[in-house]
């Protein structure tokens, strides 16, 4: 598979492309990236890469990191994690307080922000340091330990997490929380705030593609019947509403953020990453979703 003539194809056919969409500004430092970036990076299972674009310039991963947060959780706890937060898709926006009303404070899934507020407060406490220990953590299955978060975004969405906070509150008066709500949601805006690269990405969702296994080092980051599972709430919950909809045109397990990227894998194929920061009205990235629908179209190979 020429996988480099493949981005290119897409890279000449998105210059065609009217932009659509709206970049995040509900955390007003996501609202000053350039409309205009798009980068797209491909890390194949025999070690090749492939990009093109602005693929080496860092931007926030946003929810991405939610599956950095599950993985983690899962990798350290061996007890049942998920009767606390539950499998299924949501349905409803990724920060809607209602469902969590009427189901009892339990989340539906850990990729939306109930669920991985409930992430979060299950590594504080686990973790001792959990900032450093997260940071690390995804600094080790990138293969990068310079990776930071960007203070500002962190700082921008302190200022304004009313509904993240509200989502904590209400957890808490269903005993679903079981740490000081301020300390829960400072960890949480941490892990949203971390910048990475497609490239960097692409390199740590290898672990994802590659059995729980880091391609580099082959050091098992989480076992293979778990990385089974991660996959699995990836590919039902990945999209905030659109999951389906992901499924439908891409059909490969991803997470989205609201940063404009997404990072999806080809179990023992690939790891892709794309970041354009327009999104269309459910919060996925316009552009991203289209190239990656051309490049499971153009390689002919989905997981379906
Ligand atoms: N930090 C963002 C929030 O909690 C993440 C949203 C996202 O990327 O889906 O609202």
């Amino acid at each position: 598979m020429d996988y480099q003539e493949i981005l290119d194809t897409i890279a000449l056919e998105l210059t065609t492309k009217q932009p659509r969409g709206n970049v995040a500004t509900y955390i007003p430092e996501l609202a000053k990236v350039s409309p205009q970036k798009f980068g797209m990076h491909l890390h194949c299972i025999n070690s090749g890469h492939y990009c093109f674009g602005n693929s080496d310039e860092k931007f926030s991963i946003q929810s991405i990191s939610k599956v950095f947060g599950l993985t983690l959780a899962m990798s350290l706890i061996h007890e049942d994690l998920f009767e606390r937060v539950d499998v299924e898709p949501s349905g409803n926006p990724f920060n809607s307080l209602i469902q969590l009303e009427y189901e009892n404070g339990i989340p539906r899934n850990p990729f939306i922000n109930a669920g991985a507020l409930v992430i979060s407060d299950i590594l504080i406490s686990t973790l001792k340091s959990p900032k450093q220990e997260f940071l690390q953590f995804v600094q080790n299955i990138t293969d990068n330990d310079t990776l930071k978060i960007n203070v500002e975004v962190f700082e921008s969405e302190k200022k304004c997490s009313y509904r993240n906070a509200a989502l904590l509150h209400l957890m808490k008066s269903f005993g679903n929380i079981t740490n000081d709500i301020e300390e829960v949601l400072d960890f949480y805006i941490y892990q949203c705030a971390i910048e990475m690269s497609c490239k960097e990405l692409a390199t740590a969702f290898m672990v994802y593609a590659n059995r729980g296994a880091k391609l580099s080092s082959h050091e098992e980051v989480i076992s293979p019947h778990k990385v089974k599972r991660i996959n699995a709430i990836m590919q039902t919950c990945g999209f905030y509403d659109e999951a389906g909809e992901f499924s439908f045109r891409v059909g490969l397990p991803g997470k989205s953020g609201v940063g404009g990227g997404i990072a999806a894998i080809h179990p023992n194929q690939y790891a892709v990453t794309v970041w354009s920061p327009l999104l269309n009205p459910k919060g996925n990235s316009e552009l991203g979703m289209y190239a990656l629908e051309r490049l499971t179209t153009l390689t002919g190979l989905s997981i379906f």
